[in-house]
């Protein structure tokens, strides 16, 4: 036998790894087959210490995440996650052994076995899923996080209507208005810039919510056109208890767009390419703007209202 400790400690870890893993397996097994349908076994119960062993032995040894199929382990049995298992490609952080691609199909059962809480708990989110349904879950969970509507640049910044409101005002200067009707005048010294067309976010602030005014310029198909959108600082599901209208004119001429808020769910983009909203083309902006057609003076003209009985009939 080879002298130095680490080989012998190797062959430690190993095992208690082993034992714990046999035990865990099997307790699992019987607690799916003593209730039937193991995805709801646990629930409602107080945390047990049998379901913390099993919580441990789920963490990722490289990243302490909860590890969740596939789990890798090495011949000696270390288990890892499937993401440290790509971080770390060839030898096993534990013992240094060459990692191979043994899955570790018994603790991946009992990692689908378990329920856990969405991930969004911290938010609010007091649901608990088994693993998969768990996964579809946070997908649309209420309580996850936002992201930053502001559309002028990349921003990675999430969370909450509240934070982001202090966000876009913070960070982003954008302008706060209070109240549902509104006169917003977009002027433009070069409108045929298409390209280097600003982007322009208001936020109104009427019935204790926030919606997001975007006016902008872009290049649709082969027109230049200005579009103007609100966007509701909330879910889908509330969004449609509100209608929105927007007003554009001049020399006698007028453009009516009536709408329901987009959730910023819904990512600026796709509510752009949806064509979800007033659209100007650039002749018509001209016209509207009135003088030799070289600048842009558009008065857009707004309300936002709750929805009724009767408009939510179209
Ligand atoms: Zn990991
Ligand atoms: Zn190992
Ligand atoms: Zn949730
Ligand atoms: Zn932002």
């Amino acid at each position: 036998m080879a002298p130095g400790s680490s080989t012998c400690k190797d062959v430690v870890d190993s095992r208690i790894a082993f034992v714990d893993y046999d035990t865990t397996t099997s307790n699992a097994e019987w607690r799916s087959s003593s209730s039937g349908k193991s995805a709801t076994s646990l629930r409602g119960n107080p945390r047990t210490p049998f379901k913390d062993d099993v919580h441990e032995l789920l963490e990722c040894s490289v990243c302490t995440n909860m590890m969740y199929p596939p789990i890798y382990q090495c011949p000696n049995g270390h288990t890892l996650c499937s993401n440290c298992r790509v971080r770390v490609p060839k030898l096993c952080p534990t013992c240094r052994y060459e990692l191979g691609n043994i899955r570790c199909l018994a603790l991946e059962k009992v990692a689908e076995s378990l329920e856990l809480p969405c991930r969004f708990q911290n938010l609010g989110c007091h649901d608990i899923f088994p693993y998969y349904g768990k996964l579809k879950h946070e997908k649309s969970c209420k309580y996850r996080p936002y992201s930053c509507p502001y559309a002028g640049a990349d921003c990675s910044v999430t969370g909450d209507i509240q934070f982001l409101v202090m966000h876009l005002k913070d960070d982003h200067k954008v302008d706060m208005h209070d109240g549902s009707t509104f006169n917003h005048r977009y002027v433009k010294s070069n409108p045929h810039e298409v390209e280097n067309a600003t982007w322009m976010l208001t936020i109104f602030n009427c019935f204790g919510r926030q919606f997001c005014l975007h006016f902008e310029a872009f290049q649709l198909g082969t027109a230049p056109v200005y579009m103007a959108f609100l966007r509701f600082m909330g879910d889908e599901e509330e969004s449609r208890q509100f209608c929105y209208s927007l007003e554009v004119g001049g020399n006698g001429r007028r453009l009516i767009w009536q709408g329901i808020p987009r959730s910023i769910r819904d990512s600026h983009r796709k509510v752009r390419e949806s064509q979800d909203g007033l659209i100007i083309q650039r002749n018509l902006a001209l016209f509207f703007s009135g003088g030799d057609r070289q600048e842009l003076k558009l008065k857009v003209a707004g309300r936002i209202w709750k929805n009724t009985e009767v408009d939510a009939g179209y």
